[in-house]
């Protein structure tokens, strides 16, 4: 009964939550909501008898102001997953090419998978970093989509504007880019271009951000895709679920970007990328190989150590995420949820 190409597929693993334990598995910052945002939530509450604006109209509005844009270049979407779901459906029919770094973000081969296109998978480079050159190589009649994840998630790093200026040249101008910035906002290296500095320049680029990160609201699911072309924005709507994003999410979304409000949250990614710097060099000082990074995260590349690493994390109450055979991706969290972390890599270490 079902489409055979589901037996293969890998599972979405979600990071576990576990009562009791600090959760370092899911990219999420660590403080609660801003009162603020509540509020506006709970207002917008009130109207959940009537269907949400299908086009998002206000937020469109206002992240196209933002982002200096035209608003039909600007689509909001079910969290950024769903808006590569709806990317690769909008330019990928059966059989053609959707191509992404391996290890990236765990979706894009199942979203691939389900769409029926082929996943073509290019190996990070030694040092855990896109391997662009090699992507260009394998870019064939074929393809149609690229993934670039920058920073990479779970690895961290990023490539420079310089190399991603370098892969846009290269890559045929009707094959798109997808530049997924989720961790955009946590960049301080400023050599790591913001993507839509490039839209200009390279119309096939659609950049991909979310609030589920640096805005804290990865329970509510809302993001948005920039896209050089309006076509492929208006492609996009066409893809995507009626009604997707919530009325609550794009209440939440507008009441973030107030400047109060943004101005406090960017304080805590501030807090999030210094604490990034100081649980890196710790860990450097233990001896883990940790590749230097630019997202909420660190990556222990730990091979075969890496589900023993993880069981003794949780058996300090400690919630990572490990993937099987490869290594451990590790959320930066308050000072004192990273100390626990730190404390049971100490121990590990030996
Ligand atoms: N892209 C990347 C690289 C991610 O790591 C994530 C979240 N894990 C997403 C997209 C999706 O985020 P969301 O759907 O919550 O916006």
């Amino acid at each position: 009964m079902l489409r055979s190409a589901l037996a293969d597929l890998p599972a979405y693993v979600p990071g576990r939550t576990v009562a009791g334990a600090i959760k370092l598995a899911s990219n999420e910052v660590p403080y609660p909501p801003l009162p603020s945002v509540l509020a506006r939530i709970a207002d917008a509450a009130a109207a959940i008898n009537r269907y949400p604006d299908n086009f998002s109209t206000e937020l469109t509005g206002v992240l196209a102001a933002r982002c200096a844009v035209d608003a039909d270049q600007v689509r909001v979407g079910c969290g950024s997953v769903s808006l590569c779901t709806q990317l690769v459906q909008a330019v990928a029919d059966a059989d053609d090419e959707v191509m992404f770094a391996w290890r990236s973000f765990e979706a894009y081969p199942i979203i691939a998978a389900v769409s029926g296109a082929s996943a073509i998978q290019v190996p990070l480079t030694d040092g855990h970093v896109h391997d662009l050159d090699a992507m260009v190589e394998r870019i064939t009649g074929k393809t149609r989509l690229v993934f670039v994840c920058n920073p990479n998630n779970p690895t961290g790093t990023a490539v420079t504007r310089e190399q991603l200026v370098r892969f846009l040249r290269a890559v045929p101008e009707d094959v798109t880019v997808a530049l997924d910035e989720a961790y955009r906002e946590f960049v301080r290296d400023a050599d790591v271009p913001d993507g839509l500095t490039l839209l200009e320049e390279f119309p096939n680029v659609v950049v991909l951000r979310t609030f589920s990160k640096a805005y804290g609201l990865a329970g509510l699911r809302v993001g948005y895709a920039v896209a050089g072309d309006p076509a492929v924005a208006r492609a996009m709507a066409q893809t995507q679920v009626p009604f997707a994003v919530t009325t609550l999410a794009q209440q939440a979304a507008l009441a973030s970007l107030e400047p109060a409000a943004e101005t406090e949250l960017l304080d805590r990614v501030e807090r999030i990328a210094a604490e990034r710097t100081r649980v890196h060099g710790r860990l450097l000082e233990l001896g883990y190989a940790v590749p230097p990074t630019q997202a909420n995260f660190v990556w222990l590349p730990l091979g075969g150590a890496t589900t023993d690493f993880a069981a003794g994390c949780e058996d300090r109450r400690v919630i990572v995420r490990a993937f099987a055979g490869t290594g451990v991706r590790v959320t930066v969290g308050t000072p004192e949820e990273n100390d626990r972390f730190l404390d049971a890599a100490a121990v590990l270490a030996r």
